[in-house]
Formats: structure tokens, C-alpha cells, sequence
């Protein structure tokens, strides 16, 4: 276990009304990843798994809230990114024997046979794969429950409903909680750490898309929610002020990855000029807040993302075509 913590790795927040944030302790950190657990009338289901390396906080967090977990018996994530899923098999095989999973339809096979998700994922992340995400356990055709746009289902008498979200993944959905008027967001509702009020759009390949974030945010603006709960940033209540940025803030991104690339940056260059961007934007905080946002939604991601999107769209030239 590195010594270099920050905050309290694995905090649990009492929300109130069955709603608990327990913080997953991601590399030691607190405010990096979060999960959720709703309950009421025995019931209890947890949003979004983290990935296996924080499965010790999880389910010590779930236990803090008074719940054990083989009692969860529906888990909902936002998408498939290691980072929001990766547990899930190993959830439900070692500790949720009753559990099921719902996902976008599209995540679904990916969850069932993760060789491919594994496979992409493993190109980003090449060394560090396990001791970034640890096992990643496929989860049984018959305990995935694809997920319906708009149509609610219920967790303890309330109702929740998914609505399909894509711009940060195709694949992304927001959970909609009207009940307690929270909105889960996962990474389409953007990456925020606490007392700040920056808030970045985490752009990773191979599928953002500007035009259809823009849509999702309208679409998040639309819910009136007065709580939006983040995977990566916990609560933030000031929702207009916190969804209007999603657009501009991509734009902007997009801009200096598009001015960069054209300027013959390569992907190490182009990674420290999004870094640099961020923390300027940022501004003044302790440099554990910005390590987070680091951990959160990285920089090298991005410029490869970023990149992909300039390609396609065909605003820069190809750097793989120019070596070849
Ligand atoms: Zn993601």
C-alpha cells in the first residue's frame, strides 16, 4: 500500500433518505471514485461497482452504511469503463449471490464476455492493467438485465430510470433518481472534485462525440434535478451552473487538441498541454486536488482521445499515415 493518501480513502456519506456515497479508496485516495448505495424496504442496490482493486472499500463501505452486501440485489452502471463496472463479476460471483446487473444493451455483451473490453483496455493501460483495474470476472448472461431508455424500474418501491446519455461512451446512461431528485451521472455528467468548480468532460477513446454530449446534457439539464451525485467528484447541487459547462469545456479541449496537433505536438506534448490546460482551469487548490482530477479523468487519455476525434473527423492529418 503506497503512504501517499489523500483525504480519507473509503469515506462513507450519509445522504439521507437511503442514499449512501462510499468513496472506493482508489489508489489510496478519497474523491477519485465513487459508488452508491440506495435502499429502502429491504431492498438495496448499489450504483456503479469501481473496479476490483477497490473491492475491499466497497464492501467495508457497505457494511459502514449497516447493509451486507450479499443483500444487494440490483447493481446499476453508467457504462462499461473499468473504472465504473470492473467489479462486477467478481461482485457477483464472490460476494452478491442475488445480485443482477443492468446496463446500457450495448455494455451488455461486453460485461458478459469481457475478452474484448480486456483487450482495448490493455492497449491503453499495457503494464499497469492489473494494478490499475485487478480481475476483471465475466458476469453471467443470465444475471445482465439490459437496461430500457426512459423506462423506469423500481429499488425499495421507488422508481429509478435510465436514460441513454451517449457523448462520453455510446453506450453511457444516467440513472434518474425522481424520487430523491438525484441524477447518477457516471462520466457523461462530467469529472468535478469537491470545492472546486471546475468541471471536465473526460474525453478517452474510441467514442467521444461533442454533438452527441451536447444532447445528453440537455437532456440532464431537462431532469431538474437538484443533486447530481458523480462517480468521480461526489455531490455537486449546483446543476445549471455544473451541466453548462460540459459543452464549452469540450469545445475548448477539442480546440487546443485541434491547435496543438496542427502545431506537430506529439502524444507526450499533447498531454502536458491538456494537463496544463486543466490546471489552469482548476486554479488555486492543495496539489492533491488536481492529482485526483489526474487519477479521475487522465490527461494521456484524453490526448489519445482527443486525437481519435480530430482524425476521424478529419481536422488533423493522420499521425500514423504521416510515419507510414
Ligand atoms: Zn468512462
Amino acid at each position: 500500500m503506497s503512504m501517499d493518501t489523500f483525504g480519507q480513502p473509503g469515506r462513507v456519506t450519509d445522504h439521507g433518505d437511503g442514499l449512501w456515497q462510499i468513496d472506493l479508496g482508489f489508489e489510496e485516495r478519497e474523491g477519485v471514485i465513487a459508488a452508491y448505495l440506495l435502499g429502502g424496504d429491504g431492498d438495496l442496490a448499489l450504483v456503479e461497482t469501481g473496479p476490483s482493486t477497490t473491492l475491499p472499500h466497497l464492501l467495508a463501505g457497505i457494511r459502514a452504511a449497516g447493509f451486507d452486501p450479499a443483500d444487494v440485489g440490483q447493481i446499476v452502471v453508467s457504462h462499461i469503463h473499468l473504472d465504473h463496472s470492473g467489479a462486477a463479476g467478481v461482485l457477483l460471483r464472490d460476494h452478491m449471490p442475488r445480485a443482477v446487473v443492468r446496463v446500457h444493451p450495448v455494455g451488455a455483451p461486453h460485461l458478459i464476455e469481457p475478452d474484448k473490453l480486456i483487450a482495448s483496455a490493455t492497449r491503453l493501460y499495457t503494464d499497469r492493467m492489473d494494478a490499475l483495474w485487478g480481475e476483471i470476472a465475466p458476469v453471467p448472461a443470465d444475471r445482465v438485465v439490459a437496461l430500457e431508455d426512459a423506462m423506469p424500474f423500481e429499488v425499495g418501491g421507488r422508481p429509478l430510470t435510465a436514460l441513454f446519455t451517449p457523448g462520453h461512451a455510446t453506450h453511457h446512461i444516467t440513472l434518474w433518481d425522481p424520487t430523491r431528485s438525484a441524477a447518477f451521472t457516471g462520466d457523461v455528467g462530467g469529472v468535478r472534485m469537491q470545492g472546486t468548480k471546475f468541471n471536465l468532460p473526460p474525453a478517452p477513446p474510441p467514442e467521444v462525440s461533442p454533438e452527441a454530449w451536447a444532447v445528453s446534457a440537455e437532456r440532464m439539464l431537462d431532469l431538474g434535478a437538484e443533486r447530481l451525485f458523480l462517480t468521480h467528484g461526489g455531490l455537486h447541487d449546483d446543476v445549471r451552473e455544473h451541466l453548462a459547462q460540459l459543452v464549452p469545456n469540450l469545445a475548448a479541449l477539442k480546440a487546443l487538441a485541434k491547435e496543438r496537433l496542427l502545431a506537430g505536438d506529439d502524444h507526450d506534448q499533447l498531454t502536458a498541454a491538456i494537463h496544463h490546460w486543466v490546471s489552469a482551469q482548476v486554479g488555486p487548490v492543495e496539489p492533491g486536488v488536481l492529482t485526483n482530477l489526474e487519477w479521475a479523468s487522465p490527461s494521456y487519455l484524453a490526448s489519445f482521445g482527443l486525437t481519435r476525434l480530430l482524425v476521424k473527423s478529419g481536422e488533423v492529418p493522420d499521425p500514423k499515415a504521416a510515419q507510414g
